[in-house]
């Protein structure tokens, strides 16, 4: 399983969560079970994912983490295009010939990005996968496609050619070499499972954070809530930009300096915008907060697609919250996060659920 020091684990997590507050401390109160805190850090789908969670034993904490890490790793088995056999490699190897039964997981996933690719008119599209592999981003020997490569591949580009019969659990993507790429959204659906998981075997408080996209399970077992850092697109290692408190929820950032190689001057990142297949460029980071982390991933993918405008998108969905870095660094904060007083810090924001 993999066991990571805790200084590993905190150096980890210190790039997007401050914490504040007695975390890691056993509860020691008369009448109350005594808990402990675990943690630990697997690498699932090229991202190394940590979970924190307060338990009242080691057996307990046992039984929840390897729940955990078996979930994990039958999840990225059935989503990730990479491994032979997979839901996706299998979608993709039916296209053009005929429907390909799924599990149901890939059919969950696959309709809210469809239910969001019409929303977006296609801005959030998972058939972005063609597009996605000319520039390589994977192997470390990105490329930067020619306009005739482009021109190729983005007639197979369009979410409407995948049809999902739910009635009969099939996908099929009408046309041959349609692809299918789950990095905007499979990572935030796998978040909410392992959350699912810790909550079934009656974990109160914790978190998940799988490379910067968090899930908080509750607030601060001291009944704070949690302050999530954000990065400043021009210097991502340094000093947050702003500091989001919140209680519960996920927190999702898309920006454009997590993967990404520049050529002649230009930052070629691994967001497309499906209607030129070049990346989205009107803005260079997007937070969101919402209830569930799939949802949370798969709009600050969509918002980022969208540009400035998805400010107007994120305020007209209910539950969900969005902070906005814009091309020119400008900050657009959607309309129920409330600015905190705090001094010392640049923007102190609150969502206003937790008020
Ligand atoms: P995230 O880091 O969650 O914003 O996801 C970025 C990932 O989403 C990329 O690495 C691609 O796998 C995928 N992706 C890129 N562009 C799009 C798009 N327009 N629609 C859906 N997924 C995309
Ligand atoms: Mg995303």
């Amino acid at each position: 399983m993999g066991q990571i020091s805790r200084s590993v684990l905190l150096a980890l997590l210190a790039f997007t969560i401050i914490f504040t507050g007695c975390f890691g401390q056993p509860r020691q109160e008369p009448g109350v079970v005594e808990l402990e805190e675990y943690d630990n850090t697997f690498f699932v789908m090229d991202t190394f994912v940590t979970i924190q969670f307060f338990a009242d034993s080691l057996d307990k904490a046992e039984v929840v983490l390897s729940d955990v890490q078996w979930e994990m790793t039958r999840l990225e088995g059935i989503l990730s295009s990479h491994l032979p056999d997979s839901d996706i490699a299998n979608i993709e190897q039916g296209a053009g010939i005929a429907p390909v039964p799924v599990s149901g997981e890939t059919l969950a996933i696959l309709e809210t990005a469809w239910e969001f690719a019409e929303k977006t008119q296609g801005a959030f599209d998972v058939t972005i996968a063609p597009i996605l592999r000319l520039y390589n981003f994977a192997s470390g020997k990105e490329s930067r496609p020619s306009r005739q490569q482009l021109e190729i591949n983005l007639p197979l580009v369009d979410w409407r050619g995948v049809q999902i019969d739910s009635q009969r659990g099939t996908v099929y993507l009408t046309k041959e070499n349609m692809k299918i790429d789950l990095g905007g959204t499979a990572k935030g659906y796998i978040i909410d499972r392992v959350v699912e998981i810790m909550v079934g075997h009656g974990v109160e408080f914790g978190l998940v954070n799988a490379g910067g996209d968090i899930r908080l399970l509750g607030p601060k077992r001291d009944g704070t809530p949690w302050r999530v850092g954000l990065k400043n697109p021009d210097n991502p290692g340094g000093k947050y930009f702003a500091v989001i408190e919140v209680a519960g929820g996920a927190i999702v950032t898309s920006g454009d300096y997590e993967r990404y190689f520049i050529e002649d001057g230009v930052r070629y990142h691994h967001i497309i915008d499906p209607k030129s297949g070049l990346p989205a460029d009107g803005v260079r980071s997007v937070t969101v907060i919402a209830e569930d982390a799939q949802l949370a991933d798969l709009l600050s993918t969509a918002i980022f697609v969208l540009g400035p405008a998805g400010l107007d998108f994120a305020n007209n969905l209910a539950g969900v919250e969005a902070i906005i870095w814009t091309r020119t660094g400008e900050v657009l904060w959607s309309s129920g996060l409330v600015n905190v007083a705090n001094p010392g810090t640049e923007f102190l924001f609150r969502s206003i659920d937790n008020e």
